[in-house]
């Protein structure tokens, strides 16, 4: 059975669903197409015969987001800001807390009821909550995010993949299906056409496009933002790298998606890049030569990472509220780190020296470099990255802090619940297990320059980025 998009909605508070437009408040997903809390607030809105108004709450210093991810995030909004409006859904940009902004503009607008976006995070679900207090109409959270809604997937932490992927296999099925197309709204609202300023007294509608000129700029050798821009990646991904994703912990290789920013942005759906790969494979026809057998399996390699993965890092943030302090580990690495903390580190390196890529391991130092310059670190390398971080660290709080910091301010992806997680795994043994012990780490899972130099061509990949 198909789960309808009613069953991913779930509401915030008790107020009634009254007359008057329907506003659709984004925040984490942000694209025209493919994206459920759109598809929900517009057959709201088409079955009362009323306008369909999107808005963002623009918040200039998010989770301390860099300049390089508020240009990525403005020139998407600026974007879909068009993409919108040729469906006849004005989008409307306010600076300021959601919790002042969303109630005030609702009532402004008088709005009959909201719908928003799911985050697991402290600080956007803190946001809701506010917003779900202060509003005097119903409002309704959509988790269009994940494939299988979070709080449906698994009703609790799981302690690792092992634990989720079963659930999330017997319930795909069911969630992963197409997604209906949005269509032009049949209505509109005539005073917001006329001047949203006028209409929105002390909320002064921003424009994304001015916002970038006077304020930010997207490095050129960064990934072009925008929903169009992240399927053509995709595309290109499917038809030309999947293929060889077996590679995928070379970081020579070049054999992952580099989906990670639009995805983070929302700007691409993780349900639109299953539907893809899923699509591509069945083309392929069947099993039976070894070239479809090796596409098969770097398929479904790519859907745990995609899928299982990623929900996981949702599933972690949702249900652990430290999941990024200490205390978030499993009690088993508490204990280990906590027997290894007088254990002498081989260098001590504050943030500074970090940020500037100054230790005396050429690898990390490269790692940290692409981070810096390019606002991206493969995968395979962020583990050792953040591994070293704690080997380097006068203690697992202030090793985390720190890669969590670096990772926020310099990844083009970061601040996300795969970051969180991401370094969770790394320095805290969470969804992991217990290793042979050894000092600094303990129990917690070790990664060394020799083992990376046994994986993959380690001067080629420091020459490449350091050049
Ligand atoms: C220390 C550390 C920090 C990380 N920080 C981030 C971060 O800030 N933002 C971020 O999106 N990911 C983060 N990750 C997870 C992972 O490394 C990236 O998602 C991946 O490298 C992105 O590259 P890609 O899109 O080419 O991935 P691909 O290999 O092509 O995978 C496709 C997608 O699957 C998901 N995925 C892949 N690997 C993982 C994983 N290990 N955990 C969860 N989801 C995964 C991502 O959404 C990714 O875009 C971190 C991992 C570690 C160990």
């Amino acid at each position: 059975m198909n789960q309808s998009w009613v069953e991913r909605q779930r509401p915030l508070n008790q107020a009634p669903v009254r007359p008057g437009p329907v506003i659709c408040w984004l925040s984490r997903d942000l694209r025209a197409e493919d994206h459920w809390g759109l598809i929900s607030a517009q057959d709201a809105a088409i079955q009362r015969r009323v306008p369909l108004i999107a808005v963002f709450c623009w918040q200039p210093d998010h989770l301390n987001a860099p300049d390089h991810s508020q240009a990525f995030l403005l020139s998407g909004l600026a974007m879909l800001k068009e993409d919108l409006s040729a469906l006849n859904i004005p989008l409307i940009l306010i600076e300021g807390h959601p919790g002042l902004v969303i109630p005030s503009v609702a009532e402004q607008l008088g709005a009959g009821e909201v719908f928003c976006d799911f985050s697991p995070l402290r600080l956007p679900r803190q946001q809701r909550d506010a917003v779900a207090a202060s509003l005097s109409v119903r409002l309704t959270e959509v988790d269009t995010h994940n494939i299988i809604p979070c709080w449906l997937a698994y009703p609790k932490q799981a302690f690792g993949a092992h634990i989720l992927r079963p659930f999330i296999q017997r319930q795909l099925a069911a969630w992963l299906t197409p997604f209906p197309q949005m269509e032009r709204h049949p209505f509109t609202d005539e005073k917001l056409q006329t001047d949203e300023r006028l209409i929105l007294q002390d909320l002064p509608p921003l424009s994304p496009d001015q916002l970038l000129k006077q304020r930010y700029r997207l490095p050129r050798h960064f990934p072009r933002p925008g929903s169009r821009t992240a399927q053509a990646q995709l595309i290109q991904f499917v038809e030309k790298t999947l293929y060889r994703y077996d590679q995928r912990n070379d970081p020579n290789a070049d054999a992952c998606s580099a989906l990670s920013p639009w995805l983070h942005f929302g700007q691409l759906s993780a349900q639109r890049v299953a539907l893809t790969v899923r699509r591509s494979i069945n083309e392929a026809g069947d099993a039976d030569t070894p070239d479809q057998l090796m596409l098969q399996n770097n398929a479904a390699s790519f859907l745990e990472e995609l899928i299982v993965r990623r929900e996981l890092s949702d599933n972690f943030c949702f249900y652990q509220p430290d999941y990024d302090q200490v205390s978030g580990f499993p009690d088993w690495a508490r204990e280990t780190l906590n027997r290894h903390r007088e254990d002498p580190r081989p260098y001590l390196y504050h943030l500074e020296q970090l940020s500037a890529a100054e230790t005396e391991d050429p690898l990390w130092n490269a790692a940290q470099t692409d981070l810096r310059v390019n606002g991206r670190m493969h995968g395979y390398l962020r583990m050792y990255w953040a591994k070293k971080i704690l080997e380097w660290s006068f203690d697992p709080e202030s090793a985390l802090a720190a890669a969590i910091d670096l990772n926020d301010q310099l990844a083009l992806d970061g601040r996300d619940p795969n970051g969180y997680t991401g370094i969770a795994w790394s320095i805290g043994g969470v969804h992991d297990r217990a290793w042979g012990e050894r000092p600094i780490f303990g129990k917690i899972r070790y990664m060394s320059l020799a083992g990376c130099r046994r994986k993959f061509d380690v001067d080629l990949y420091i020459r490449t980025v350091m050049t």
